[in-house]
């Protein structure tokens, strides 16, 4: 996570993010106005682009030489402060991100000393601090007391995709800021733009929920080829001798990236197969729209229980990767419950 955010560029402007643009054009309303609030909470699902319209804000704030754009405020690009963002070197720009686990005191009591000071450079400092839930109850405390003595030139932003772990007091002193997945729309044309094919395109900006960072995964990943996988691991559990589901379970479970990436393509296609059980229209609605015959004929072997069944493996899959079980274990335990499922949803069938 953090070798993602040292590679991406600080300097942003909003009109270079994807989606987002009332909350981009509300931003730069406030900093344009000089109302800009001393402290954001923005909150929405990982990967759709919170800290980018973070780092926009953060250069606009600063910059000396402000252009507007279809009526929005936006950064030059060109001034001092806008060279030291894209050199990455800006010395009133910091953000905080979790060290391992959590966000640790020392980082917040840093954080603390710094904006004891004015800004070295700038009008404006302002601190990111990215899945600002992981912080622990001393930080937060020691947050808190910073926020509730506001200086005048330092902003914090907040970022979150949970919001209801911060402190209740924590978050009345910030301005709310939601965001919402962003459309598959504008995901499937930022794709296209890059160079993916068009039929690509349009089934990897609907697996990725809104999230232009996973569609960027996708794309890079081999996508069609884990999801044909996943499919035939899943459709197939009931029939599979126990041989092939381990040798099945060895590939999903390669590594915690592949185990991730199976398990969210896991919850789509059955989230799938369970509209099209629901409703035959369903067909437009449908993440992997390009599977609909397939997962229609899947819907219609399986009683509602098995899919249930199968779609309570996957998510257990995911809270136990997420308490460090091994992949590989993740995805034996997952795909054996699904051959339960399908199982017992066949024989009960005949
Ligand atoms: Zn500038």
């Amino acid at each position: 996570m953090a070798a993602d955010a040292d590679r991406e560029p600080l300097f942003r402007r909003f009109q270079d993010v994807v989606g987002h643009e009332a909350v981009s054009a509300a931003l730069s309303r406030a900093v344009a106005a000089g109302r800009a609030h001393h402290a954001c909470l923005f909150s929405g699902p990982d990967g759709i682009g919170k800290r980018q319209i973070a780092r926009a804000y953060a250069t606009l704030l600063n910059c000396s030489d402000r252009v507007s754009r279809d009526e929005i405020a936006e950064a030059c690009g060109r001034c001092h402060s806008c060279v030291l963002m894209r050199a990455g070197q800006h010395p009133d720009y910091v953000e905080v991100s979790p060290d391992g686990r959590f966000i640790k005191i020392d980082q917040i009591r840093s954080v603390q000393a710094l904006t004891r000071f004015k800004p070295y450079e700038a009008a404006a400092r302002v601190v990111v601090i990215d899945h600002a839930d992981m912080m622990r109850v001393e930080g937060a405390n020691a947050l808190l007391k910073t926020l509730e003595e506001p200086s005048g030139n330092t902003h914090f932003v907040l970022l979150t995709s949970r919001p209801h772990l911060l402190l209740q007091t924590i978050r009345s002193r910030c301005q709310p800021i939601r965001f919402a997945p962003v459309a598959a729309g504008a995901i499937e044309k930022l794709l296209t733009q890059s160079g993916v094919a068009s039929a690509d395109a349009s089934v990897i900006s609907r697996i990725a929920q809104g999230s232009v960072a996973r569609a960027l995964t996708l794309t890079d990943a081999d996508i069609f080829d884990l999801r044909e996988l996943v499919l035939g691991a899943l459709t197939g559990a009931g029939r599979a001798p126990l041989t092939e589901i381990m040798s099945m379970a060895v590939e999903l479970g390669a590594d915690r990236a592949t185990i991730e990436a199976s398990l969210d393509v896991a919850s789509l296609l059955i989230r799938d197969a369970l509209l099209q059980k629901a409703s035959s229209t369903a067909a437009d609605r449908l993440a992997n729209v390009d599977l609909a015959d397939r997962l229609a004929a899947w819907a219609a072997s399986s009683s509602y229980d098995a899919l249930f069944r199968v779609r309570d493996a996957v998510e257990k899959g995911r809270r136990r990767l997420a308490s460090n079980v091994s992949p590989r274990v993740v995805a034996e335990s997952m795909l054996l419950s699904a051959h339960r499922a399908m199982d017992e949803s066949t024989t009960a069938a005949a």
